[in-house]
């Protein structure tokens, strides 16, 4: 799952990357108004967290601007502490949920949780296809009960496999969702991780759909 950050205080933006890659995302970071907008606009975003307060643009017009756009991916925006009018402003502009500064990490974690949970259309943080299971809360994944030892990247790939299991996930999406902008990106390399993703996996679960990508499925779901 990739995130962006729209934050202009630099330590706060610093934290809330830091704790989300922490927690298994990859993230990007915009410092303004104008940068935000032009990344939420271009790059697929699995959620984004808007401070309302930015400079070049205001969050609001950034989210205004999606919106409008038919970007319709989560957004968790920041507010400043007795700005109530601020909040509905930016439900009504589009927000799916805000947090009010100052907050607990954990709690910003919990709603970014929850967004990406819903926008796959899921009811709980553990993800299950056949013998294997995702707990996105600790970002860990368990087949028969038996614990994976998952690199993070791997952790993101099978994630995200398992957000949109059923579905062929053609290996340019992987790569949007799996790798940062700063990142060199070269699709062959999604093969080798696969391959050993796979292997830790040790179950058929992951279906190549050959020129298409590939899809995660659980055994006698296939076909
Ligand atoms: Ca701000």
């Amino acid at each position: 799952m990739r995130l962006l950050v729209v934050e202009d205080d630099p330590d706060l933006a610093r934290q809330l990357s830091e704790a989300l890659v922490e927690a298994g995302y990859v993230v990007d970071t915009a410092h303004d108004g104008e940068e935000g907008h032009f990344l939420g606009d271009t790059e697929p975003y699995d959620a984004v967290i808007l401070d309302l307060g930015l400079p070049t643009l205001d969050g609001l017009s950034v989210l205004e601007r999606w919106r409008e756009a038919g970007r319709d991916m989560p957004v968790l925006v920041l507010t400043a502490r007795d700005r109530w009018r601020e909040k509905v402003a930016g439900i009504d502009a589009g927000a799916d949920d805000y947090v009010t500064k100052p907050f607990h990490m954990e709690e910003v974690l919990a709603r970014i949780r929850a967004l990406v949970r819903r926008a796959a259309g899921l009811a709980s943080n553990e993800v299950a296809c056949g013998p294997l299971l995702i707990d996105t809360k600790g970002a860990r994944a368990s087949v028969h009960g038996r614990s994976l030892p998952l690199t993070a990247l791997e952790y993101r790939l099978l994630a995200y496999l398992a957000h949109h299991q059923g579905r062929v996930v053609s290996r340019t999406e992987l790569i949007e969702h799996l790798y940062d902008q700063n990142f060199d990106r070269d699709s062959n390399t999604i093969e080798v991780f696969v391959g050993r993703l796979r292997k830790k996996l040790g179950v058929e679960l992951i279906h190549t759909a050959r020129g298409l990508g590939y899809s995660l499925v659980a055994p006698g779901d296939a076909d």
